[in-house]
């Protein structure tokens, strides 16, 4: 998506350890318009396909979720990285290894919201190991409900996870797919 590609270029700092830094449009502060065309992007690449319902996780993928949500007429679940009293009953749960903070947490879903009969788009900020996108994989397969894909905002090329989830048959659409990057340049793949 040749909107998102410019303004990682414009916008966008690569920090050492092959971090790339978006959080003036993406993941702190948020570009709306940047989002919308974002939103109708995923609508496009996955209408017809019967999604009921759109899976993130927290934090960052909540909001292009939300908005992408709205051109398919379907609720969001996000999986919560923090145990808390408000998420009472029975949970899926899976472990996660996060690649920005080097360590690993567990995710959980209510079990009320995510059903054998769902047909899910999972939709996230970044793709760059997949460990986010199995554990939510997996407790989509622990619920018996159907993934239809995954949308991704910035799939980092370089790094193992897309490929190994293609591998797998997963249909995997990642807005801009970024082939390598330094300090000086980054280069997308076309
Ligand atoms: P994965 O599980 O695929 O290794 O990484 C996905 C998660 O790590 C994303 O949800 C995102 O929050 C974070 N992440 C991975 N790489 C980057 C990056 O280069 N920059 C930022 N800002 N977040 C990243």
């Amino acid at each position: 998506m040749q909107l998102l590609q410019d303004k990682i270029r414009s916008d966008g700092t690569v920090k050492p350890g092959g971090v790339l830094k978006v959080d003036s449009f993406l993941n702190h502060q948020i570009d709306i318009p940047l989002y919308n065309e974002m939103g109708k992007e995923f609508a496009r690449l996955f209408k017809d396909q019967g999604v009921t319902k759109i899976l993130t996780i927290e934090a960052s993928g909540i909001g292009i979720a939300c908005i992408a949500a709205q051109y398919f007429n379907v609720p969001v679940v996000f999986a919560k990285k923090v145990q808390s009293k408000n998420l009472d009953g029975d949970i899926y749960t899976s472990q996660v290894h996060s690649f920005t903070h080097g360590k690993e947490y567990t995710i959980r879903v209510s079990k009320k919201f995510i059903s054998e009969e769902d047909k899910v788009l999972i939709i996230d900020d970044f793709l760059a190991n997949g460990k986010a996108l199995i554990g939510l994989i997996d407790i989509l397969d622990q619920a018996n409900a159907t993934l239809v894909g995954a949308g991704i905002a910035i799939e980092k090329g370089f790094q193992e996870g897309g490929k190994a989830l293609r591998d797998k048959g997963i249909n995997i659409q990642s807005l801009a797919i970024i082939k390598e990057m330094d300090e000086e340049r980054i280069v997308f793949e076309d």
